[in-house]
């Protein structure tokens, strides 16, 4: 089939299914379940948890996104899941090791995922590895199961199963090297895992640098309105293929086919947002960073030259970062007085959607990891979080300074 531009599959995905009557958009099919013609058939469609039409029209576009760049072979290797949130699906992805792998994670994962690592899988015998990512060499003694992992944590200096790590972080916008951390994965014999929920396909696509299973909360920027919860998770070969049908059918944290077409209808318009939530969070950004009642701010187009964020950027190519960005307060300024005095930016958690939203990580979402590691993540008490949406730019500049001013009055 042709290989139409990324924003042309945004908007038309690959028909899956003729409908007779030929609708514009795939049609919502809510059916729980589907007639066998005769008793002896066995028809494409069953039970709805198995699989439906409108599950698969997603799931058929998310797969021909993740691998936009890639030639039809690797392609045809490639599928696609969706589920009913973030979680489910990193769930799913989990759910295929068993007893005794071990997992090297990031130690700055989003805190859902770190507790579902953590509080769940360690009592089916899952063994975790927390380390920092910006660190490759600490990432391959980990994999190893070297130096302080020899021996270490009851796996005897095992060998890595996978890698687990968020391409770019939350809320500190760590780019981590997908290419580099992937190669060491490969070279001992894991698969490396990434969840892409702060940069999308359309930013970057973590198959083409050798990740083989891409995460997405499609909650954030593919739903992008706030108004669906939803996961997805995009696999290279067909054995680990058929090990996350098991899961999503068997654990069966399916996404529904009315959250299906919310999802939809969300991808069309991804790169349209994500073009103006980009510009207006480097506008941001850079405005922030000349304000003397701010101390620093966390964008990776501002990180420094030579630092891990800004060589993963020139190693992936990647040039354009989302609507995320954090900043630390000047001392002196409460930062809960400047998130009180916004009127614009909404306080609430969650990110990527076409309104502005502000929110306070020590108290929002990072509230559950202990105070001395939060500082040492660098998650300090003086950080507020933007999530910058599709408003006119300088209607959320000017909340940002009067939020300021009133602040630091
Ligand atoms: C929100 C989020 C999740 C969890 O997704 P849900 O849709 O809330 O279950 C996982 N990873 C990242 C990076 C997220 O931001």
């Amino acid at each position: 089939m042709a290989r139409y531009g990324f924003d042309t599959q945004l908007v038309h995905g690959t028909r899956v299914y003729d409908d007779p009557a030929n609708p514009v958009n795939p049609p919502v099919y809510t059916a729980s379940t589907f007639a066998f013609p005769t008793a002896d058939s066995s028809p494409q469609w069953d039970y709805a948890r198995s699989g439906n039409p409108t599950r698969q029209f997603v799931e058929t576009q998310i797969a021909r996104l993740e691998t936009a760049g890639l030639d039809e072979d690797a392609v045809a290797d490639v599928r696609s899941f969706a589920f009913a949130s973030g979680l489910a699906a990193i769930h799913a992805i989990l759910s295929t090791f068993a007893p005794g792998d071990v997992i090297v994670a990031d130690k700055t994962v989003y805190g859902g995922t770190y507790s579902q690592l953590q509080d769940h899988f360690t009592r089916w015998g899952i063994v975790v590895r927390l380390v920092d990512f910006d660190d490759v060499d600490g990432v391959e003694r980990a994999v190893a199961g070297t130096g302080e992992f020899a021996g270490a944590d009851g796996a005897d200096g095992a060998v890595a199963k996978a890698v687990y790590f968020e391409a770019l972080t939350n809320p500190l916008l760590a780019l981590h090297d997908v290419a580099a951390v992937s190669e060491i994965a490969h070279r001992h014999g894991a698969i490396s895992i990434v969840d892409n929920t702060f940069l999308t396909p359309y930013l970057l696509r973590p198959l083409e640098f050798g990740a083989d299973v891409v995460l997405h909360s499609a909650t954030k920027y593919l739903g992008g309105h706030s108004n669906v919860i939803a996961g997805l998770a995009t696999v290279r070969g067909k054995d680990l293929a058929d090990r996350v049908y098991f899961a999503q059918n068997r654990l069966g944290g399916i996404l529904s086919p009315r959250d299906c077409e919310v999802l939809r209808t969300g991808i069309q318009t991804l790169a349209l947002r994500l073009d103006r939530q980009s510009a207006s969070a480097e506008i941001v950004a850079r405005t922030l960073a000349d304000d003397d009642r701010v101390k620093t701010v966390n964008y990776p187009s501002l990180a420094e030259a030579g630092s891990p964020t800004a060589e993963a950027a020139r190693t992936l190519g990647v040039t354009a970062f989302g609507g995320v960005l954090s900043f630390e307060v000047a001392d002196g300024i409460d930062p809960l007085a400047v998130l009180d005095g916004l009127h614009l930016f909404t306080r609430a958690v969650s990110l990527g959607a076409v309104e502005s939203l502000a929110e306070y990580p020590a108290r929002m979402t990072h509230f559950e990891i202990p105070k001395p590691q939060r500082l040492e993540f660098g998650i300090t008490d003086e950080l507020l979080r933007l999530s910058v949406g599709i408003e006119n730019v300088d209607d959320l500049l000017a909340d940002l300074r009067q939020a300021l001013d009133a602040a630091a009055k």
